[in-house]
């Protein structure tokens, strides 16, 4: 029996999309494919007509039941797992760049977790601050012209995803902790770290990206991501105990000196 990916459990984010031409052209390539989740962060205009003229009238129940949302934090808080894909490669961060890969690798996570594969806006594509909410990012080989139109990207992928199989059911991974827990315990972690000088308050990113990525490579649980906040917790509970206790011990053998 062929395992494929889990459709229901996908989403397709478009991250500030400029045209309404491409919102509609991406739901037609999802209802093409079998994907009716999408989700439009902040577009340039929301103009439905056009939207639609492009969706075609057999896309329109995606178009009917897409989600808006005003920033990307928000749109991907509920997933366990996020994508982001680029058509630039470079950068400190490792890209896959193959999408039959990431299809792959995605049929198992996709039993048991809800997964969103953003595209950025047609001009820049995702930023580096985008792409700090996504666990692995993918690339679609080009020859020279690397730059997809933003709904044929969304086509590629999906295509991908959808004809994706496996030859047996794969372990399905376990319920990883969503992008809230992940980005709870992120400034949790920052502020702990900050304060007992491990990252530099100047620049936390630079580090703070590194351990983003490491949780993202071990995959964190619910349960891990509480366990670490707990501990961030206690460190600066700790910490505020001794500064307080050391203050204290200051007052009274400053009010002994006094006493002499
Ligand atoms: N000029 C931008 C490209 C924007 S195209 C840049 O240099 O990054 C709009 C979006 O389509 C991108 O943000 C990405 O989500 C998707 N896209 C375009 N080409 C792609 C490629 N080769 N691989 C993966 N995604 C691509």
């Amino acid at each position: 029996m062929t395992v494929g990916i889990h459709r229901d459990n996908v989403a397709i984010v478009l991250q500030r999309p400029r045209y309404p031409e491409n919102i509609g052209a991406a739901a037609r390539a999802m209802r093409n494919m079998g994907f009716s989740q999408l989700i439009v962060v902040s577009p340039g205009i929301w103009d439905e007509e056009r939207i639609r003229r492009l969706a075609t009238h057999a896309a329109g129940p995606v178009v009917d039941t897409i989600r808006r949302c005003d920033d990307l934090q928000t749109a991907l808080s509920p997933f366990h797992y996020v994508i982001g894909t680029t058509a630039r490669l470079g950068g400190q961060r490792p890209v896959i760049k193959s999408p039959e890969v990431l299809a792959q690798n995605l049929i198992p996570l996709s039993l048991t977790n809800t997964i969103a594969i953003v595209f950025g806006p047609e001009d820049r594509g995702l930023t580096a601050e985008d792409l700090k909410y996504c666990h692995q990012t993918v690339n679609i080989p080009t020859v020279n012209f690397s730059s997809l139109n933003l709904a044929q990207a969304v086509m590629v992928i999906c295509y991908c995803l959808s004809t994706a199989g496996r030859p047996d059911l794969p372990p399905p991974t376990p319920r990883l902790a969503n992008r809230a827990e992940l980005d709870r315990l992120d400034a949790e972690l920052t502020e702990t770290l900050v304060r007992i000088g491990y990252v530099n308050p100047e620049n936390p990113d630079y580090w703070m990206s590194r351990i983003r990525r490491f949780f993202a490579r071990i995959g964190l649980r619910a349960g891990d991501a509480g366990i670490l906040r707990g501990i961030c917790r206690q460190i600066r509970t700790y910490g505020e105990r001794q500064y307080a206790e050391g203050r204290q011990a200051e007052k009274s053998s400053t009010g002994r000196e006094s006493a002499f």
